[in-house]
């Protein structure tokens, strides 16, 4: 149950792998939810050598698969990471983004970059392959494909499941071999026990355009962005808020003025806000969209503001996880 991307893709691996589902969503589309407010940002090189594995084969995924990088609506327009000195090596995740990804990464000084005050032996990785999507493209496109591979989508929000069964209400369905909860940040009012929280993830849209940035993420100062539609840029910060409830998300004045004036130092802008878009995530420790058993149920969540990029491998690997135990269940 849930339909973010998490769900939403674990379910199209099984039902292409000739598994019967039966995906609950709340209400469609969640303009709510993560994947709706994601900024999509995607780029195989991440400080974790495991989660730039995953990264990158989602990025071979878009690039290999012409309907999913339809469906995804991918840009391709390259991405730079900024890593601190005090940061690990990086020579293991580079290796396993140019493994998968032969050729779309080099190293690269901070000079070749609009950015200004990036501190002395700052690390640039630079990615050819890589750029944005659009993940609540990608969910809507997934779900419409679903009936025509044999899963069947029930517009219910759930409000109980155990390891056999949900219930929406009065109604109850069950029967099943697994219940998987990918209720992203609601994931810990359903399943008790589930260890996550939520993390606020704030962006602002900017009327600007700055040459020579792609996709990026400085870490030497923690902003974040990308081109946005309509000549505008979107810029980000990371939010402090944490283990707030999803309804109680609200945009965070003090961070917007903390982005206005990193953009002032960092890129010699000027600019306020047109639209400022506050949502959140789930994030677990270790952080990773991946299954974990919570009792009699399974979960698949904890995108911990990054699944956007790791989702497509994430439930690849989730679904070769499931297929075993299903087997045994019947
Ligand atoms: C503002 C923002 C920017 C981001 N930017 C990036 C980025 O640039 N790059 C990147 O890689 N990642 C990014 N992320 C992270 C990424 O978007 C998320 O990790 C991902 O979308 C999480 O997907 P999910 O399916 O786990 O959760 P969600 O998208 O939150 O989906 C959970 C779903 O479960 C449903 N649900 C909940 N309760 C019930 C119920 N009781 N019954 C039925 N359904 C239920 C909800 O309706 C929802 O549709 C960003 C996230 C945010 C919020």
């Amino acid at each position: 149950m849930g339909a973010g991307v998490a769900g939403a893709l674990l379910t199209l691996r099984l039902a292409e792998a000739g598994v019967p589902v039966d995906l609950f969503t709340g209400t469609q589309p969640d303009d709510a939810d993560a994947t709706s407010a994601s900024g999509g940002l995607v780029r195989g090189y991440e400080p974790d050598p495991a989660a730039a594995a995953l990264a990158a084969a989602g990025i071979a995924e878009l690039r290999s698969d012409p309907r999913m990088r339809s469906w995804a609506d991918f840009a391709e327009i390259g991405s730079v990471y900024v890593t601190p000195v005090s940061q690990p090596p990086v020579a293991a995740a580079v290796d396993q983004v140019l493994t998968r990804l032969p050729g779309s990464l080099r190293l690269a000084e901070p000079a070749e970059l609009p950015l200004r005050g990036v501190p002395e032996g700052a690390v640039v990785v630079r990615e050819r392959l890589a750029g944005f999507i659009r993940p609540g493209r990608l969910r809507a496109n997934v779900l419409a494909a679903l009936p025509g591979l044999g899963a069947t989508v029930h517009t219910r929000r759930i409000t109980a499941v155990s390891g056999d069964a949900v219930r929406a209400g009065a109604e109850g369905f069950d029967g099943y071999d697994a219940v998987v909860v990918a209720a992203g940040a609601w994931t810990r009012e359903l399943v008790p026990g589930t260890e996550s929280t939520t993390r606020q993830i704030q962006y602002g849209l900017y009327p600007v355009r700055v040459a020579g940035l792609p996709s990026f993420v400085d870490e030497t100062s923690g902003l974040y962005g990308r081109p946005y539609d309509g000549g505008r840029m979107l810029f980000g910060l990371s939010s402090d808020r944490w283990g707030l409830p999803p309804e109680q998300i609200r945009p965070d004045e003090e961070l917007s003025a903390r982005v206005t004036a990193c953009l002032g130092e960092r890129l010699g802008l000027d600019v306020q806000p047109e639209q400022v878009v506050a949502s959140f995530d789930c994030y677990t420790e270790p952080a990773g969209l991946r299954l974990r058993r919570v009792g009699n149920v399974l979960t698949f969540t904890g995108g911990s503001g990054g699944a956007a990029k790791t989702v497509l491998a994430a439930s690849r690997v989730a679904a070769r996880e499931l297929v075993p135990v299903l087997e045994g269940a019947r």
